[in-house]
């Protein structure tokens, strides 16, 4: 099966990976997700190394957030980019 993934910019702390979009559903949170160095952000306007957590370190479930997901939580009004795999 597709699956649309969506991802917004290049990590700020390794410069490499993408950040895609994840929803956090413990507290019902979007947030940002590096694919190389595994740092989570959770506010995409404040986008710095210092804001980051290790998502590793963090307990919850998480799921690939859909573009309804990003409507519902306000974070449309950012350019995204989308792919398949
Ligand atoms: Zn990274």
């Amino acid at each position: 099966m597709i699956k649309n993934l969506l991802w917004y910019k290049t990590c700020p702390f390794c410069n490499q990976g993408r950040l895609f979009i994840f929803k956090n559903l413990h507290i019902n949170k979007l947030y940002l997700h590096c694919e190389e160095c595994e740092r989570g952000y959770y506010d995409p306007t404040k986008l710095k190394v210092e804001n980051f957590f290790l998502s590793l370190q963090e307990e919850f479930n998480a799921i690939a957030a859909t573009l309804e997901d990003i409507k519902e939580h306000d974070w449309d009004n950012l350019h995204f980019n989308i792919v398949n795999e």
